[in-house]
């Protein structure tokens, strides 16, 4: 690896010396209230990156205030990762190209280059097309332009207020260094953990996978492989039991009026979004092959997915229906419903079998 990016290199390698070299110190002034300043900024830190660089400014999963904007602006700058133009950018080439010598963290080039590597040799200009809304958006601009200012006066604030309350060693180890460092690796974690511990449900065909241990340390961006599947909704986790405290906290802000027009598919729309991939997907797989079993495989896949198709459109139309419904109408209505969410919930299941099947006969990978 050929380091380019110098100064990231410096930066980085500089505080994690640092805040070893420091520890010793630290442990001389220790209070508990430095450990307290390093969650609650880690915490702030991370959800604005989150809710705010990822799914706000990198895929627009919801619409927000300017002032909500202000404060995910500020507050994802304590996170030392570049300004929300620079991270989108690259962001937006990495679910473009994943797994691609394009990926800017493309973890097939290894695993220390998909969480840290990349930073120190990745350079390229920022794709004024690919970011062309962001560019247009005055408050990112401000940020984009002033972002090693804002970076150094939001950590001075935190250094500052540290101080009122403990030693200036143990504020700056605290609130600065630690939490850094925790935000950093969090972060990190999902360009390269993400995309090599667990299952692989939503886009098969790529590395980036769901794990809920990882949905723990980087507020709720662990269930990646979804994410990689669906980038527009503002879930990442979309089952209740998922840990996704970024989705809840764009959710109650869209209950206070700050955020609005959140993105999200309905469960028959995702699955129906998956046939279509999976179809996809096993038929170019197996367009070759056309012995018995892959003839076999190929009608099957052909007839549940037209039937499944057909179901939902139906479906969907009983649903839309129901909102105009006289109430004696709705009452077969409920009941046709009902059965034909039962219908797809078995087809889903038998498509599930098929598309496993498919895969483990032709080594497709899942
Ligand atoms: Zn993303
Ligand atoms: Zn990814």
């Amino acid at each position: 690896m050929r380091i380019k990016n110098w100064d990231i290199f410096a930066f980085i390698a500089g505080y994690h010396l640092l805040l070893f070299a420091l520890l010793p110190a630290f442990i001389g002034v220790f209070t508990w209230k430095a450990i307290v300043l390093c969650v609650i900024t880690w915490a702030i830190s991370g959800f604005s990156i989150t809710a705010g660089y990822h799914r706000l400014f990198s895929h627009k999963t919801y619409k927000a205030s300017p002032f909500y904007e202000w404060v995910a602006l500020l507050s994802s700058s304590l996170a030392i990762q570049a300004s929300a133009l620079q991270w989108s950018n690259d962001h937006r080439i990495h679910h473009s190209h994943v797994d691609t010598d394009k990926d800017p963290y493309c973890i097939k080039k290894g695993f220390f280059y998909a969480h840290v590597g990349w930073l120190f040799t990745y350079k390229v200009p920022i794709d004024e097309r690919l970011v062309s809304d962001l560019m247009n958006n005055p408050r990112v601009m401000f940020q984009h332009k002033y972002y090693g200012w804002v970076t150094l006066a939001v950590n001075l604030l935190v250094f500052g207020v540290g101080c009122l309350f403990m030693h200036p060693l143990a504020s700056f180890v605290g609130g600065v260094l630690l939490r850094v460092f925790a935000i950093h690796h969090c972060t990190w974690f999902i360009n390269s953990l993400a995309h090599v511990w667990g299952s692989r449900t939503y886009a098969k065909e790529q590395t980036a996978a769901d794990n809920a241990i990882i949905a723990l340390l980087t507020f709720g961006e662990g269930y990646h492989n979804f994410h990689h599947a669906i980038a527009h909704d503002y879930r990442n986790g979309i089952r209740w039991y998922h840990f996704d405290p970024s989705k809840w906290l764009i959710w109650t802000c869209s209950k206070l009026g700050l955020v609005k027009d959140l993105k999200w598919v309905s469960n028959i729309r995702l699955q129906q979004t998956l046939v279509n991939k999976d179809k996809e997907m096993i038929l170019d797989h197996i367009s070759r092959e056309f012995d018995e079993k892959a003839t076999e495989i190929r009608n099957k896949i052909n007839e549940l997915s037209e039937l499944y198709h057909e179901k939902s459109q139906t479906l969907a139309k009983k649903l839309r229906e129901m909102k105009v419904a006289t109430a004696e109408r709705r009452k077969q209505l409920e009941h046709d419903i009902k059965e034909l969410k039962q219908e797809l919930g078995e087809l889903w299941k038998s498509w599930g079998d098929l598309t496993k099947f498919a895969a483990v006969q032709y080594s497709i990978a899942h």
